[in-house]
């Protein structure tokens, strides 16, 4: 396409996704294709005739899209979706995007932008950092975890994968500490609270699935994870020659968002020597507003703080703001 079939195709597309908006309650929330839907619908192979081509010198390529779009996106690909922006959708967490969110995903999309390496688009990854230092401003992060000093934030894809690589971190720095062969005393520390993608980090890092602690947590402390009872597993397991060595506090817990008490979780951690990550996946979004800042007290203590701009924060899916001090 030139630019002005580009224009042409994009005003298209914008008045294509606007009467989607228009429409979306009509849509059942849930998507109400069985498994394996679209395998029927279209062909085994990607189709390789260049008969199209010929229609973008005749100019009807307008209508190959519109068709294309009616016949494949609405017939084959709507049926298949599920509707988080539907104003009926009460499922997991908030409808999470916005206008502004997705015509950034555009912009994004159409300038192709690239953020691996610094040098792979400039401005991205120099946005980040700016962008990062603008949020953790807005939570009232300590200093430590603004980019002008050693540390500073990153954007993940989930929440899941910002865990794993904090997990990765504190490892390897035990391991340089304590010798390589240590792995199968490593101890990971957090609520049966905690989400799920803990113990999959844990897997995948190599820690011994018998040394994943999730501590009970019951209604006595509204669900949140009891630093004496932290401590009295801590020490039970400095006895028997195991190393503590990373601790997961929530604020926000999936299921009934509990919030552990940061400032003594992470004095314990610390006067043990271990790494203290922060999840606010799901929470840590409302604690821009002074009235719910108060929940994360205590972040002062620990290494790293996440919370998902994707789930609270009008912005597109995949987006996971990740600090480390
Ligand atoms: N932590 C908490 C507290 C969550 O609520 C969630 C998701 O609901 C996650 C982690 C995982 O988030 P993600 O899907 O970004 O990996």
């Amino acid at each position: 396409m030139d630019a002005e079939q580009l224009r042409e195709y994009g005003h298209k597309m914008v008045d294509f996704i606007a009467d989607y908006y228009k429409t979306i309650e009509n849509f059942p929330v849930l998507s109400q294709v069985e498994p394996g839907y679209l395998r029927n619908l279209l062909p085994d192979s990607a189709p390789n005739q260049p008969d199209s081509f010929q229609h973008v010198l005749d100019g009807e390529v307008a209508q190959l899209i519109l068709e294309f779009i009616r016949l494949h996106i609405q017939a084959k690909i709507l049926p298949g979706v599920t509707h988080w922006q539907s104003p009926n959708y009460f499922a997991y967490y908030p409808s999470n995007s916005s206008v502004a969110g997705f015509v950034g995903e555009m912009l994004s999309a159409g300038l192709n932008i690239v953020g691996f390496s610094w040098i792979t688009s400039p401005a991205a990854t120099e946005l980040e950092m700016i962008v990062l230092d603008w949020l953790a401003k807005m939570l009232k992060l300590p200093e430590d975890f603004l980019s002008a000093g050693q540390g500073g934030g990153v954007i993940q894809g989930t929440a899941s994968e910002a865990v794993l690589v904090v997990l990765l971190a504190a490892r390897d720095k035990v391991l340089r500490r304590v010798g390589k062969d240590a792995l199968e005393k490593l101890v990971v520390y957090a609520s049966d609270q905690t989400h799920s993608s803990l113990q999959k980090a844990c897997q995948i890092a190599g820690i011994h699935p018998e040394n994943c602690r999730l501590l009970k947590a019951t209604s006595s402390t509204n669900y949140a994870l009891s630093p004496e009872f932290l401590s009295e597993t801590i020490s039970q397991d400095l006895t028997i020659g195991l190393i503590p060595f990373f601790l997961c506090a929530t604020v926000g817990t999936t299921s009934s968002t509990a919030v552990d008490p940061l400032l003594s979780l992470g004095k314990i951690a610390k006067s043990n020597g271990m790494w203290f990550h922060v999840d606010a996946a799901y929470a840590g979004s409302a604690c821009v507003c002074p009235e719910f800042r108060h929940y994360m007290d205590g972040v002062e203590e620990a290494d790293s703080f996440n919370m998902n701009a994707h789930k609270w924060f009008l912005t597109n899916f995949d987006c996971s703001a990740l600090w480390v001090k």
